[in-house]
């Protein structure tokens, strides 16, 4: 299936999610991130802000800060993405329509980026919103990359372009895809 297609049906799919599901389904996906021997040594983490139906992290960035952890956010600068530590508690709504920190300082070393997505396979292919900004983020990076996402968005087969950066893990409110 055509990749733009493919994107619209899983969109629809998704803004259809009732709100208690939405909540259902982060809870369960919160707690199997928590319960990742994987991330158990890991202090710095960069998380999107969820927005409409998608999985929502507000709860896994509160529980990470109150175990003493580093979150910090994308920030778009230009074509480009940076991971954001807020200098306030001040967010503003970035061109990509979601909030990203008003006043940050850019840190360099992630230890784990929760990464967003509208679809992804078996094989750990991703189909990001079609800007290709987590791609270049995430190009030649050392970091833990787990995405995250409703299983209905685990698709049969994805073709990856040369550009494309594969996720290490994924994890849905059903099964955990890692190696
Ligand atoms: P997404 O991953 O968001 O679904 P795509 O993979 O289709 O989107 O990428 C969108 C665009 O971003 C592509 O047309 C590609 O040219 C550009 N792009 C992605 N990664 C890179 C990169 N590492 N260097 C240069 N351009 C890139
Ligand atoms: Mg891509």
């Amino acid at each position: 299936m055509q990749t733009d297609i493919l994107r619209k049906q899983i969109k629809e799919l998704r803004n259809s999610l009732d709100k208690n599901a939405v909540i259902k389904y982060s809870k369960i996906i919160t707690d199997k991130i928590l319960a990742l021997k994987e991330i158990e040594n890991l202090n710095t983490f960069m998380i999107y802000k969820s927005f409409k139906n998608e999985v929502s992290t507000e709860n896994l960035i509160n529980l990470l800060l109150s175990l003493n952890k580093t979150v910090c956010y994308p920030a778009t600068k230009g074509e480009n993405m940076v991971a954001g530590l807020p200098l306030s508690n001040e967010f503003t709504i970035s061109k990509l329509g979601v909030e990203e920190p008003k006043n940050y300082k850019t840190i360099d070393l992630i230890d784990c980026v929760i990464v967003p997505l509208i679809a992804c396979d078996k094989n750990k292919n991703r189909i990001g919103f079609g800007k290709g900004y987590y791609d270049r983020f995430l190009k030649n990076r050392n970091t833990l990359k787990i995405g995250v996402c409703y299983d209905f968005q685990v698709v049969d087969e994805i073709t990856p372009n040369e550009w494309d950066v594969p996720l290490d893990l994924i994890i849905t409110e059903k099964q955990i895809i890692g190696d």
